[in-house]
């Protein structure tokens, strides 16, 4: 991997040659919170934000959209301009890009999905580093690092970034600066570890996730989740805020007489009292304690068992979003036993 350096100075510069790659997106403040929007000029975007109401997942599975259309004598029109938009997200942090190498191991394995492989494909990535708050958990969930997953990705140190080159068109964006990337000194790389181990010690939050598998098997019938189901409202929206669900609903839209129609998906959630509804009116998980194990299973046991880690990257939103407090931190170390979820 091509490891190089930027002046700070020099990012608004380096933002207006990026523009010819494609739309550029950033966070941005919003009503006091912060969201990927695409900018109309470079000022507005925030790279110094805690973390997103929703992830920038939303690029890539869209809380709503058109699959595609059906009309007679033409058979399926498959929505494609808006799949085909170049868009260059800007200031994706550590925990949101390993959120998205989880959504391409769904979609781009048993689930193919076309849609999302496309955006994919697309929708180019430049990351950037950022310091815990009291939400953040990425560390214990192994994704306060990406190693892959994004075309740049940008480390403030001192009055440069470093900047780690990590796909073709990543080097493009670089190469299409001129010289403004610098390379490495020795004491920029000893910089770089002071940093890190910075960043390492500023976790104030942890969880232990080895062996956490086999703690949910032999916890199917701890109190926790019928206490749990008691404060929980299922409202959804620990799921819609998470970078990593990826639940979503198909419905059909026909006028009845006509002879043709649009095939749409939208996000749902397994908190929701319908999701485990099925033809004839038999609910599997009618109850609210049911369904939020069901979620903690499937984030902590059942998708480690399929892919080999937990779909949860410790990005906090669950947990700022929630309106009774519910903090996925908490519970795990409630079922571990250990009472205290800060780190020491
Ligand atoms: S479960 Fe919560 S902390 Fe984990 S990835 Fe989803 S929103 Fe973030
Ligand atoms: S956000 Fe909180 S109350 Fe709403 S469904 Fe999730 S856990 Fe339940």
């Amino acid at each position: 991997m091509k490891i190089l350096k930027l002046p700070k100075h020099r990012l608004d510069f380096f933002a207006s040659v990026v523009q010819q790659f494609g739309e550029v997106h950033a966070p941005v403040e919003q009503d006091g919170k912060f969201v990927f929007r695409r900018l109309t000029r470079w000022s507005e975007a925030r790279l110094d934000y805690p973390r997103t109401a929703l992830p920038p997942k939303k690029y890539f599975l869209p809380p709503r959209e058109t699959m595609f259309r059906y009309r007679e004598n033409e058979g399926y029109v498959p929505s494609m301009d808006e799949l085909n938009r170049r868009i260059i997200l800007f200031g994706v942090h550590a925990c949101d890009v390993y959120a998205l190498n989880i959504l391409d191991r769904v979609f781009s394995g048993e689930y193919d999905d076309p849609y999302y492989q496309t955006r994919r494909r697309n929708i180019a990535i430049i990351g950037i580093d950022c310091m815990p708050d009291d939400h953040c958990f990425c560390r214990s969930m192994r994704a306060d690092f990406a190693d892959h997953g994004f075309d740049l990705f940008l480390y403030g140190i001192g009055d440069y970034y470093q900047a780690m080159v990590g796909t073709a068109l990543g080097d493009d964006m670089v190469l299409a600066t001129g010289p403004l990337f610098e390379p490495m000194t020795q004491a920029d790389v000893d910089e770089y570890k002071l940093r890190s181990s910075g960043k390492r010690r500023a976790f104030r939050m942890e969880v232990e996730i080895r062996d956490l598998p086999e703690i949910f098997e032999m916890e199917y019938q701890n109190e926790t989740w019928k206490e749990l189901g008691e404060k929980c409202l299922s409202c959804g929206s620990c799921s819609m805020v998470c970078p990593t669900c990826y639940c979503y609903d198909v419905a059909d839209h026909v006028v009845l007489g006509a002879r043709d129609g649009t095939r749409s998906r939208s996000w749902d959630s397994c908190l929701f009292s319908t999701h485990a509804l099925v033809a004839g009116g038999e609910n599997f998980r009618k109850d609210r304690s049911a369904r939020i194990k069901f979620r903690y299973y499937h984030k902590q046991r059942g998708f480690v068992a399929q892919y080999g880690r937990p779909s949860c990257v410790g990005c906090g939103r669950c947990i700022s979003a929630c309106p009774v407090n519910i903090d996925i931190s908490e519970v795990i170390n409630q079922l571990r036993g250990v009472q205290d979820a800060v780190a020491k």
